[in-house]
């Protein structure tokens, strides 16, 4: 019998290869963004890899997100929180945490609260529906940032261009904003996300804020070579069976469904999170690609052949934007939606 078959392998020296190869070839501090449990790829992981490769600054979008990496207990190390947190009282005395001010009232509240500076990121925005102060209120940060008594703990916006000159336009207009602001009013400035950073130079930024890119992991359209993929999702085969002798595969799949002679199970169903939609695609078997008929709730049937034994090796997702477009998804909601039944583990 084989127990808990199926496993999310990451690939540290990978992860590694990934975080140095950006920080050196941008020659900036690296913001990694760890929420949605990591991309999918276990949040303690890869925080915990990192911090042992010496990284002390995370981001993550929510609150309850910073509170599962503090209670690792690592030492000096700062999570900034990119939603607002509303309530100032959870996080009074939670020196690792740094909290974004998305609006102009809720850097004037969290100041007059007694939030230090030091841990306030101020969000600017340039109108993407999405949050932070807009240009038309700088004059009044100006003025809080002015009376304000030492330095802020950070300064950001998000830069998403639907074409290469409008980011240029922002970058340049976030340069001025920064000028305007003081750029030593701020511990640290940052622009970019994963695509920002593979297509734009940014000079005033300290850091970039990367999710996707540490994970070795590209948009469509995005061919960095030198970044590594980190995870394998593997499984093993727990049965094999010769469909002459059985009606039904699992629940709903006849016999006449198929023209397999022989189905393979493999302990993966849609509760971890590989969802029905793989159905018709295929995974990797030594060298050898192979249908996968069908995903229950806790195993996935596939049609192999003759050549397959119990205990044969299944690489899953083996080209994850294949998978991603057979799913019709992106390559983060194919990874955010792996439950955390599937065990994560360093190779
Ligand atoms: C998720 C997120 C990122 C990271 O985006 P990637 O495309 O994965 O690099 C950066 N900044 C903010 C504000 C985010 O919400």
């Amino acid at each position: 019998m084989v127990i808990n078959s199926t496993k999310l392998f990451l690939s540290k020296n990978s992860l590694y290869h990934n975080v140095d190869y950006l920080k050196e070839t941008k020659k900036k501090k690296l913001l990694p963004v760890v929420k949605a449990n990591g991309y999918g790829h276990g949040m303690e992981e890869i925080v915990g890899a990192l911090y042992f490769h010496g990284q002390k600054e995370y981001a993550v979008a929510r609150y309850v997100e910073a509170e599962r990496i503090r209670k690792m207990e690592l030492k000096d190390i700062r999570i900034l929180v990119f939603e607002s947190i509303g309530d100032y009282s959870l996080i009074e005395n939670k020196e690792d945490i740094d909290i974004s001010a998305n609006n102009i009232n809720e850097l004037k509240s969290a100041l007059k609260y007694g939030i230090p500076s030091t841990r306030i990121q101020i969000k600017i925005d340039f109108g993407f529906g999405r949050n932070g102060i807009y240009p038309s209120e700088i004059t009044e940060l100006k003025k809080i940032i002015d009376k304000t008594e030492g330095k802020f703990r950070g300064l950001y916006s998000h830069l998403f261009a639907v074409n290469y000159e409008d980011g240029l336009l922002y970058i340049k207009q976030f340069n001025e904003i920064v000028d305007i602001l003081g750029k030593d009013k701020f511990e640290m400035i940052h622009l970019q996300n994963s695509a920002a950073t593979l297509t734009y130079d940014c000079k005033i930024v300290t850091h970039i804020r990367a999710g996707m890119l540490i994970y070795g992991l590209q948009d469509d359209g995005f061919y960095e070579r030198n970044l590594k993929q980190i995870f394998s999702l593997e499984s093993e085969i727990s049965s094999i069976r010769n469909l002459e002798n059985s009606k039904y595969i699992a629940y709903n799949l006849k016999k006449s469904d198929c023209n397999a002679k022989h189905i393979a199970k493999i302990k993966l169903g849609y509760a971890d999170g590989f969802l029905k939609s793989n159905e018709g695609s295929f995974c990797l078997i030594g060298n050898r690609e192979y249908k996968i008929l069908q995903v229950t709730m806790d195993n996935t049937f596939l049609e192999v052949d003759e050549s397959i034994r119990e205990g044969d090796s299944v690489l899953l997702y083996h080209n994850v934007s294949l998978a991603a477009l057979h799913n019709k998804m992106t390559i983060y909601e194919l990874l955010t939606i792996l439950s955390p039944r599937i065990p994560r583990v360093f190779r």
